[in-house]
């Protein structure tokens, strides 16, 4: 099958249709540098700078800039101070899970780490500290871990962890067992693996890496990862910080001193959903490759497909995240 590299999943201009291939192209194709003189002239005057879109008004563009832009999230779980952390109790944290894992709406579930350093010259990343948000930004987990050896440099400043959180953070083992609990309702890995089965998607900035430091491991087809979706890296193709992208696409800072997971969990969610909703006005004809043969699929045997089918028969050579809105 031939591959187009542009479909309607990718951002364009509003005035010249040009595609490109990262928000960061579009927006130096419309703000700069060297941008394009009409486009950029339009786009002054009734664009909006955050999802970058121009409006057929200034009225239209005021009236959406309220609901583009967003504020950032009261800290939900900085402000406990770390014995009140620890002394949360067990019945607490389990009446949180049990609560989480009924609840079928939940689709996305956006998770974040804070690391501490271990080895001999604090290189090696330890998670340390791990938060789990829903759709909502409600905290459905949040713990200090215990790492599995000894830490030799706390990181403080980024991370904000001291020695008296860890004290009585959750050993590493029993996180494991807790976040798999949440993302997986309780079906075993295989099932999900080979038939989707029930999981969450699973939301976040770099979620390898936290993996990796959690020891865990989740299947590709059901990570939306910030740091890796081709529509948001730059144009070199690195990723972009997770800073810049709240900045870019919500319109607020994060990150100021030391990391706060809840902020960092919310600021990848609502990138997420920005990203989700966004209308690529697909149709079935979209879906029909050059050899037609799935030219006579119907809307409805396209809309039982796995996203890992979908995607396969997609003109656009990623899986667009406006696909989970279907
Ligand atoms: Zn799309
Ligand atoms: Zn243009
Ligand atoms: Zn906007």
């Amino acid at each position: 099958m031939k591959i187009s590299y542009h479909s309607p999943h990718e951002p364009n201009c509003s005035i010249c249709k040009k595609q490109c291939r990262f928000y960061d192209s579009l927006r130096e194709h419309l703000i700069g540098p060297l941008p394009k003189a009409e486009c950029a002239k339009q786009f002054s005057e009734r664009g909006c700078s955050l999802c970058l879109k121009v409006f057929p008004t200034a009225q239209q563009l005021n009236n959406h800039r309220a609901a583009c832009q967003s504020l950032p999230p009261l800290p939900a779980i900085s402000g406990l101070r770390p014995s009140l952390v620890n002394k949360r109790n067990q019945a607490e944290k389990e009446q949180i899970l049990e609560e989480s894992s009924n609840k079928s709406n939940i689709s996305g579930i956006a998770m974040d780490c804070e690391m501490v350093g271990g080895g001999r010259d604090g290189s090696l990343d330890l998670c340390a500290r791990v938060c789990l948000v829903d759709e909502e930004e409600k905290v459905i987990f949040h713990c200090y871990v215990r790492p599995p050896i000894p830490i030799t440099d706390y990181r403080y400043d980024v991370s904000g962890i001291k020695p008296e959180h860890l004290m009585g953070g959750m050993p590493l083992k029993q996180v494991q067992e807790k976040i798999q609990q949440i993302l997986y309702n309780g079906e075993a890995i295989w099932r999900i693996r080979l038939k989707g089965g029930k999981a969450k998607v699973l939301v976040g900035h770099d979620l390898d890496h936290d993996l990796q430091c959690l020891g865990l491991e989740y299947p590709t087809h059901l990570i939306r990862d910030t740091a890796k979706y081709i529509p948001l890296l730059k144009s070199n193709k690195t990723s972009n910080s997770l800073n810049y992208l709240t900045q870019s696409f919500l319109g607020y800072k994060i990150q100021n001193g030391t990391h706060d997971p809840y902020e960092d969990c919310v600021a990848a969610m609502r990138i997420y959903k920005k990203m989700r909703n966004e209308d690529h006005s697909l149709s079935a004809t979209e879906f029909v490759p050059e050899n037609g043969v799935y030219s006579r699929m119907r809307q409805k045997e396209l809309e039982k497909m796995s996203p890992e089918a979908l995607l396969q028969i997609s003109q656009s050579d990623f899986y667009c995240w406006c696909m989970d809105s279907r």
